[in-house]
């Protein structure tokens, strides 16, 4: 479906969007250019016939479509603009999905079966479920295979409005098979108009082969991985899953000080199965905690000050038939900012759908839709600290944005299980969905 392809040479023809029938802006109406959080997360800046100019793939302005029109430039140059009618249609920014996991092969059905017979996140894994029985098929795979499995997934993510994704490895857990899934996902964002940020997982779980002994494998990301993957620019981020099961808070600290020595960013998965301590990795500066189904009040404190993401993954407590979600409004109302992601992966959260993942933190999180929309944008943005070029529609941004077949943004969350996207625009590449 999409087989534009990026050219550093190709600068996208000037795009007018007009007649929007509600524009959300994600301006921040109090003039603070840092993270959403608290009453700010809910404040969408929304403009009713609204209109967005853009010219080399830069939004250039942002108002009513009749300001738009009384514009000079677009008066003397209008038949070279491509016009876009969006009425009775919402417009907002692209959203950010700040947590995948694409490169995989299969889907893991036996562990879904079993789950529904009643096995735990951890029985299953115990029985040669769960993360590890994923290795294999990566292992053996051709790149080929992989790249065509993370573009897939990233045609699907922009036909349900997302623009910019994080992209984990993390399936392979050799050298090898780490660094071929990032070549992996860097063929597929050459080849996919949005915008991909890469993440290494590498210390996804420890393989079966150093569960005896998982130092030898710590020192396997730190030693080789890590400075691999930096020199030859495949990852962005260094992630961890640090939990029961995964690895200990020192090992991740150990893994976050290697990724520093190499100037890779941190993020990591915390909080999902048990509290983790969250203070002593704050001087790594991590971009996100993701999970954070527990947390301690200490942490949340610290959190607030910070702009250290929450990024939350509804999904991911959906798919495993939990009746405990992560507490969203304890986080919100203490000022912790907040992003929402799919957590797209094989096992624990199969949807490429950010929609899904907001119907989700409004009716098990307590978030209202405003304040959904802006997790799953501006904040996103922030997780990937790219809050600068994407996650709002103002002047100087990044030509990203997503059109809903709706006449009320709160739609976007309310018709869950179906798809309302009906068109994308990826770095100024138009891509119409019906
Ligand atoms: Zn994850």
């Amino acid at each position: 479906m999409i087989s534009a392809r990026k050219s550093a040479l190709t600068i996208p023809p000037p795009v007018l969007l007009a007649n929007i029938g509600q524009l959300l802006t994600l301006r921040s109406a109090s003039g603070n250019r840092g993270p959403r959080r608290a009453s700010d997360l809910k404040e969408l800046g929304i403009i009713k016939d609204g209109a967005v100019l853009c010219l080399g793939g830069k939004i250039v302005s942002v108002g009513t479509t009749k300001d738009a029109l009384r514009d000079p430039w677009l008066k003397k140059h209008r038949k070279k603009v491509t016009e876009i009618d969006c009425a009775d249609k919402v417009v907002l920014p692209g959203f950010v999905d700040s947590h995948t996991h694409p490169v995989f092969v299969r889907p893991r059905l036996v562990d879904f079966e079993k789950r529904v017979e009643g096995a735990s996140y951890e029985e299953i894994a115990a029985a040669g479920g769960g993360i590890r029985s994923s290795l294999d098929a990566v292992r053996r795979s051709a790149k080929s295979v992989l790249t065509m499995k993370v573009m897939t997934a990233l045609a699907e993510m922009a036909a349900h409005g997302t623009t910019t994704v994080e992209a984990k490895s993390g399936y392979g857990l050799t050298v090898e098979s780490e660094l071929k899934s990032l070549e992996a996902i860097k063929d597929a964002a050459s080849r996919w108009p949005g915008t991909v940020v890469p993440t290494l997982l590498g210390a996804h779980v420890v393989p079966k082969e150093f569960q005896v002994c998982s130092q030898k494998y710590v020192e396997i990301v730190c030693k080789e991985m890590i400075p691999r993957a930096a020199k030859r620019k495949l990852a962005q981020f260094v992630d961890v899953f640090c939990d029961r099961g995964a690895f200990t808070p020192e090992e991740t600290e150990q893994i976050f000080a290697a990724a520093e020595k190499h100037r890779l960013s941190v993020r990591a998965h915390m909080g999902q199965l048990l509290e983790t301590v969250l203070s002593p990795f704050l001087r790594f500066n991590p971009a996100s905690f993701d999970h954070l189904d527990h947390v301690n009040e200490d942490d949340v404190r610290q959190l607030a000050k910070r702009d250290t993401m929450a990024t939350l993954v509804p999904g991911a407590n959906y798919f495993l038939g939990l009746k405990e979600y992560p507490d969203a409004r304890r986080l919100i109302d203490a000022g912790v900012p907040v992003a929402l992601a799919t957590d797209y992966n094989p096992g624990t959260s199969p949807t490429i759908s950010i929609p899904m993942a907001m119907s989700l933190a409004c009716t098990h999180m307590r978030m209202s839709p405003a304040e959904a929309v802006a997790a799953a944008t501006i904040n996103g943005a922030w997780a990937l600290r790219v809050a600068d070029r994407k996650g709002s529609i103002e002047p100087g941004k990044d030509t990203d944005f997503a059109m809903f077949d709706a006449n009320d943004y709160r739609e976007i969350a309310y018709w869950f299980g179906a798809n309302h996207c009906a068109m994308t625009v990826l770095n100024g590449v138009v891509v119409p969905h019906k």
